[in-house]
């Protein structure tokens, strides 16, 4: 862990006691910096670097016209009087160091704009800078009034013969109900301007566009929203489909009792060669997909948009690679099953095969590479076989089950080429994949939902 204090507020101590200034509105030109080089790929060092360099290189002064109340609080946390102008706020709440009348718009830009270019950091000429003014609204003070007074703060800049880049005008450091507002100067060398050009995109704060990035370990911001908020629009269903859907449900429940049973041996199977996560992933997944498709059945759904649903819950909670990949796995079992139709053992074994291809694109897996796909792939060509047979879905089920575990249990003999295990790959050796093994306990725990199931 690192530390680094942001020190922008020129009028909270002299040059001379620089590292004693507080942090207000520069945290963005700080933060900005620290995350993008952190999105760029910098190591912890090349972050805390430039989180310095972008601090040494931040220099802000804000006013007060009145003090901001605190929640439950009946009184504000001080008061400006009528006509006059606190200067030097803090953003939690402390009064202004000094006091002047209120200026006119143009004043009071000139006023920031002078005192900030009294303090230009060490080594940097005003004419020819480039600089990202941020005039930031503190929380009641209107936008079209700090358009006002940008207008004047963007011409004196200019006028000094600095280059304005990306400025940003809005509340971007408030403190509550506060009315006032503060200029930040980030100067920038070429580094930070890269930096602060890069696209973000943060509750708070976004910028440009930022494309989200599509890799194993992130979830599909594509599929359907929020199972948990309920604001998701149920597709129609067929009662046949519904039908399906309970089953979906009631196993769902199941595998999330068998993985509760197993988490323990599944982590301890991860820390042998990978990260020991294993088992709370699992858990996290089974636990968030069961609540998931619990709430698609009560809604009325089908089987494709409880498989769904299921499946946005599981990656998005579990986390981890196999979170991941179980995600992919459901969202796929889902396409084929339909919400219009009767699920009939064929749909199924043409779903679980569909899914298993898809897993293997994604996660780039093959046979033998000791992952879960070492027990997917016997999974799925064991049930398509049998069902070819024209068993009942159930038995076929079984066979399969059988099937994996086999396969889960063989992987012991191999050494991970793939995923986190890879670089401890030799010592994964007589132990086996944990998730082919968690996958075959999930199998194993539908069978006996699907036997019980007198529908089937
Ligand atoms: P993480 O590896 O992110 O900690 P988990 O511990 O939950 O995630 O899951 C590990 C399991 O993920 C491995 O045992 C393996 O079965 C599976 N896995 C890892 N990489 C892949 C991949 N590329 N394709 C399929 N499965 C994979
Ligand atoms: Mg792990």
């Amino acid at each position: 862990m690192r530390t680094v204090v942001v020190t922008d507020d020129i009028w909270s101590a002299p040059r001379d006691r620089i590292g004693q200034r507080r942090g207000i509105a520069g945290d963005l030109a700080v933060f900005k910096a620290a995350g993008a080089a952190a999105e760029a790929g910098y190591d912890l060092e090349g972050v805390e670097r430039v989180a310095r360099l972008a601090n040494r290189r931040t220099r802000s002064f804000g006013v007060a016209f009145s003090g901001c109340t605190l929640p439950g609080a009946d009184a504000p946390l001080f008061e400006v009087p009528g006509g006059r102008m606190a200067v030097g706020l803090g953003i939690h709440g402390e009064p202004g160091i000094d006091e002047v009348d209120i200026p006119t718009a143009d004043e009071l830009a000139l006023l920031f704009v002078s005192k900030l270019l009294e303090e230009v950091p060490d080594g940097i000429a005003i004419d020819g800078a480039r600089v990202v003014p941020l005039l930031n609204g503190l929380g009641s003070v209107k936008y079209e009034e700090l358009f006002v007074v940008y207008r004047r703060i963007h011409r004196l800049l200019e006028e000094r013969g600095v280059t304005v880049v990306e400025p940003e005008v809005g509340e971007l450091c408030t403190s509550f109900d506060m009315a006032g507002c503060s200029l930040t100067l980030l100067w920038l060398d070429d580094e930070l301007e890269e930096l602060w050009r890069a696209p973000a995109d943060t509750p708070a704060y976004r910028k440009g566009s930022a494309a989200a990035h599509l890799s194993i370990g992130s979830t599909d911001a594509a599929g359907v929203g929020d199972p948990a908020d309920g604001t998701d629009d149920v597709p129609a269903s067929t009662s046949d489909s519904r039908d399906a859907a309970a089953t979906i449900a009631a196993a769902l429940d199941a595998v999330s009792v068998a993985i509760d049973g197993a988490a323990d041996e599944l982590g301890r199977i991860d820390r042998i060669a990978g990260d020991g996560d294993h088992g709370i992933g699992m858990q996290r997944g089974a636990r968030a997909a069961r609540d998931a498709a619990r709430t698609a059945v009560e809604a009325g759904a089908g089987a494709r948009t409880t498989l769904e649903w299921a499946a946005d819950a599981w990656s998005d909670r579990a986390g981890g690679t196999s979170g991941a990949i179980w995600g992919e796995f459901l969202r796929t079992l889902g396409a084929d099953v339909g919400d219009d139709h009767a699920v009939t053992p064929e749909i199924v074994a043409r779903a679980v095969a569909s899914a298993k291809d898809a897993v293997m694109v994604f996660g780039k897996a093959k046979v033998g590479d000791k992952t879960m796909v070492d027990a997917i792939v016997p999974f799925a060509d064991e049930l398509v076989a049998r069902v070819d047979d024209g068993l009942r879905l159930a038995d076929a089920w079984r066979r399969a089950a059988t099937a994996a575990e086999d396969a889960a249990q063989a992987t012991a003999t191999l050494a991970a080429t793939l995923g986190r295990a890879r670089s401890h790959g030799d010592r994964s050796i007589g132990t086996p994949d944990p998730g082919a093994v968690s996958f075959a306990l999930v199998c194993a725990t539908v069978y006996d939902v699907l036997d019980t199931d007198r529908e089937q």
